[in-house]
């Protein structure tokens, strides 16, 4: 009998979970205003929210730990922290923040303006904030299978080539001052980029003469998929594709809190010592000194070696295989979700599942709300609520598809608790036509809603 694949790790501290009543959770929903970040944690079973910063560290980060030195300058967390990345991406400077979208800050302050227009596929949604609110616009230059939820293909990720290019031909070079590639890209459900593609696009900026940067959250993911489906990898190591996938951008924004499985923390990474030393004003104004800039240096230790940990094979093939486990059960099933399974979540279409709902009624929030009233589980709306209001004409934005994502932290739950998880979305689904009404607003933030939108059933 051939041995089956099992977990590249076994548990050393658990964390104790209670299940809920309905009525309870009925309660706590309408108290939280429809709105699922408001929750309380202890009010959730099985928690989808966010695979960010909620991973569990391994023995060897946790001893790093406690040799964190917390010198302000130059302390041995620093550099350790800047051989590891080193080692990893190939960029030679690098920036501490707090947090990814800290990283995007001091980068986006260093580059963009005003007027500016910055293409790429599928932004983030802090990405596209921290452009907005500079009052640039960020351009979508996705390849269109990614809007088509059942389509297999395996790199929905990719950017159009042709979208990009019809970008740089239409706007003079000083109005675009970056390309930011986003791998895997979140917002078209955790898919990944093609090295082919990271190469093409790095053709078309030489081309126009303009840097290439990868926000690079769930590098190690996409260097996964690269290795599993892309031709001629197969027998590369995830760190050798990820050195070739950085030699394609010019430096890149992380958030540490995903693929690096730390808690906390963020960085940039440069090429060029000039765009370095252009965002060293910035790092030191809103983060801190350049050598721990937002970080303490005991938790640089934890991303140093969190670097080495989220780049295994074998981590990232039980990791990747836990999401696809869930994906399968509800794919069987029928139920209309992105596939190819993203890397770090599955993601259920809303649209297609209650096809009744009408758009103003917030389809994909309302099923979030349905599947924790069912069962517990807290995932997060990604559709019209995310998309914000048009900067311009104040106009709800409804994008092509409406998602509901349930992200599976690193290294935290079962693959029993994946089969709680189908078994809940099944119950909702069996009952999704008897779902007409959804939610309306009450009360919202003019950027970034959804972390603090007030909603009411309709
Ligand atoms: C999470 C994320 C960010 C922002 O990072 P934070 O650490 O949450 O601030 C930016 N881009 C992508 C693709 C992300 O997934």
């Amino acid at each position: 009998m051939e041995l089956p694949f099992a977990e590249s790790y076994k548990m050393k501290v658990v964390e104790n979970i209670r299940r809920s009543t309905r009525e309870e959770r009925s309660e706590w929903i309408k108290n939280a205003h429809y709105n699922l970040f408001n929750l309380h944690s202890d009010q959730v079973y099985i928690d989808l929210l966010t695979d960010s910063g909620t991973g569990a560290m391994s023995d060897k980060q946790w001893s790093a730990m406690m040799l964190g030195d917390e010198s302000y300058a130059g302390a041995s967390s620093y550099y350790k922290l800047k051989d590891a990345i080193r080692d990893i991406t190939g960029f030679e400077y690098f920036l501490p923040t707090h947090q990814g979208r800290a990283a995007e800050n001091v980068l986006f302050s260093a580059l963009v303006k005003e007027g500016d227009v910055v293409p790429g596929n599928s932004h983030f949604d802090t990405t596209k904030g921290h452009i907005e609110f500079r009052k640039a616009t960020a351009i979508d230059c996705t390849i269109d299978e990614a809007f088509h939820t059942e389509l297999d293909h395996p790199f929905k990720g990719n950017v159009d080539l042709n979208k990009l290019e019809t970008v740089l031909k239409k706007y003079p070079r000083e109005q675009v001052p970056l390309i930011i590639v986003t791998i895997t890209c979140n917002s078209s459900g955790g898919q990944p980029v093609s090295l082919a593609n990271m190469k093409a696009v790095r053709r078309v900026a030489d081309k126009y003469h303009v840097p290439v940067f990868f926000d690079s959250a769930r590098f190690a993911e996409n260097a996964y998929f690269i290795k599993m489906r892309e031709e001629g990898y197969r027998d590369k190591s995830i760190r050798e594709i990820v050195r070739e996938m950085f030699s394609y951008a010019d430096g890149m924004t992380m958030s540490s809190k995903k693929d690096a499985i730390v808690n906390m923390g963020g960085f940039i990474g440069f090429r060029h010592k000039e765009d370095f030393e252009k965002a060293t004003t910035f790092n030191i104004l809103f983060e801190g000194f350049i050598t721990y800039g937002g970080m303490s240096g005991r938790d640089m230790n934890a991303l140093a070696q969190g670097l080495y940990d989220g780049t295994e094979f074998d981590y990232l093939h039980t990791r990747i295989s836990q999401v696809a486990y869930l994906g399968k059960q509800l794919r069987e099933y029928g139920i209309p979700i992105q596939y190819p399974y993203g890397g770090h979540a599955i993601f259920v279409d809303a649209k297609r599942f209650l096809p009744n709902l009408p758009k103003e009624h917030f389809t994909a929030q309302t099923l979030a709300v349905e599947l924790y009233l069912e069962g517990g589980v807290r995932g997060v709306e990604i559709g019209a609520i995310m998309a914000d209001r048009d900067p311009v004409t104040r106009e709800n934005r409804f994008p092509d598809l409406e998602l509901v994502r349930l992200a599976i932290p690193r290294r935290v739950y079962t693959n029993n608790h994946m089969d709680y998880v189908a078994a809940t979305i099944i119950n909702v689904y069996d009952r999704r036509k008897e779902i007409t009404k959804g939610l309306r607003i009450l009360k919202e933030a003019p950027i970034l809603r959804h972390f603090t939108v007030e909603m009411e059933r309709v």
